[in-house]
C-alpha cells in the first residue's frame, strides 16, 4: 500500500472512530440453514465463543449531519472502499473462512433515537455530495413499507427510475414485481430502495466514491426500518451491504447475520433480463426468502 493510500485508509478509521466505531474491518457471518431461522437470528452472538473476537461498536448516537459529513477527504476509485453492514444491535459480524471482505468503513452505528425515513429524506435534501447529481432528474430515495420486514436494496435507478422518481420501475422493476407475486408478497408491504440514489450516467455502476458518499444514508434506512431480512440484488449491492466481494454467483441465496436480521444477496432482475436462463436463481432465492419469512 503506498503512502497516499495508507494516508486516506488513517483518515477513514479517523472518521469513524469520531462516530464512536472501536474496530472493524470484519467479515460477515455466514449463515447455516438451522440458524437462519428467526429463533437463531435473535440469539445474541455474543454468546458465540467467535464473538470476542467480533468487532465491537460504539455507542455515540449518529446523528443525521455526522451520517451524511463523509471523511475529511473522500474516496477516490483507488481508494478503501465502502462498505460494510450496519449493526445496529449487539449482533456483530463473525470471521468466516470462506468470504473475504473489502477492508471498508462500517455502516453507521445506530442513533439512539430511531430516525424515521421522512427525517433521514430530509437530511438527505437536494443533494448534491457527490458527482451523479450533475445527470439525474429525480432523486430516488425508495419506497414502501417504513416497517417492512422485507427490504430489497439495488444498484441504483435507471432511466425509468429517474423519470418517476421511484425505485424499480422499470422492466426490472416489472420482473420484481414478478418475483413478490410468486412467492405471495405485496409489493406494498416491502421496502425498496437503492445503494445510490441519482442516475449513473448511462446506467454504469456506480463507482466506490459515489458509494462512499451515498451509502450511509442506505444504510440508516435499513436501520430505520429494521427489517427481519435485507435482500440485495445483484453484486454492487452486496458488496455495499454485505462487505463482501465474492462474485454473486457464488454466495446467491446464502443468509448472513446482518444487523437484527439477515441478509441474502441473488441476482438483478436487469441481469436476469438480459439473462434469461438465469431466472431460475432468481426464483430459487425469492422461495428461500418466503420460508424465511413464512419461519415463526
Ligand atoms: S447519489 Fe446520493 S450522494 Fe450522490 S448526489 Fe445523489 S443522493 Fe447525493
Amino acid at each position: 500500500m503506498d503512502r497516499d493510500t495508507l494516508r486516506q485508509v488513517e483518515d477513514w478509521i479517523k472518521f469513524f472512530q469520531e462516530l464512536g466505531f472501536e474496530e472493524f474491518y470484519r467479515r460477515p457471518q455466514r449463515v447455516t440453514a438451522a440458524s437462519s431461522s428467526p429463533k437463531a437470528a435473535a440469539t445474541p452472538l455474543s454468546a458465540s465463543p467467535n464473538a470476542a473476537s467480533g468487532p465491537t461498536f460504539g455507542n455515540k448516537p449518529l446523528g443525521a449531519s455526522e451520517a451524511s459529513r463523509g471523511p475529511a477527504k473522500p474516496a477516490s476509485p483507488a481508494e478503501p472502499p465502502i462498505t460494510a453492514a450496519p449493526q445496529f444491535t449487539a449482533s456483530r459480524p463473525v470471521a468466516s473462512q470462506s468470504l473475504s471482505l473489502f477492508e471498508a468503513p462500517p455502516a453507521p452505528a445506530a442513533p439512539a433515537k430511531r430516525e424515521t425515513l421522512e427525517e433521514i429524506q430530509t437530511d438527505l435534501g437536494d443533494c448534491h455530495r457527490c458527482k451523479l447529481s450533475k445527470g439525474r432528474k429525480h432523486i430516488v430515495f425508495g419506497q414502501g413499507n417504513p416497517r417492512a420486514e422485507l427490504v430489497f436494496v439495488g444498484e441504483g435507478p435507471g432511466a425509468d427510475e429517474d423519470e418517476q422518481g421511484l425505485p424499480f420501475v422499470g422492466r426490472a422493476g416489472q420482473l420484481l414485481n414478478r418475483m413478490l407475486q410468486l412467492i405471495q408478497i405485496r409489493r406494498e408491504d416491502v421496502y425498496i430502495c437503492n445503494v445510490v440514489k441519482c442516475r449513473p450516467p448511462g446506467n454504469r455502476t456506480p463507482e466506490q466514491d459515489e458509494i462512499a458518499t451515498c451509502s450511509p444514508f442506505l444504510f440508516r434506512q435499513i436501520q430505520s426500518i429494521q427489517p427481519r431480512l435485507v435482500c440485495c440484488l445483484g453484486s454492487p449491492a452486496a458488496r455495499t451491504v454485505l462487505g463482501i466481494k465474492e462474485g454473486i454467483t457464488k454466495i446467491h441465496g446464502q443468509f448472513f447475520d446482518y444487523g437484527t436480521g439477515k441478509a441474502l444477496a441473488t441476482v438483478h432482475p436487469a441481469y436476469v433480463l438480459r439473462n434469461p436462463r438465469e431466472e431460475v436463481i432468481l426464483r430459487d432465492d425469492f422461495e428461500k426468502i418466503r420460508q424465511f419469512l413464512q419461519s415463526a
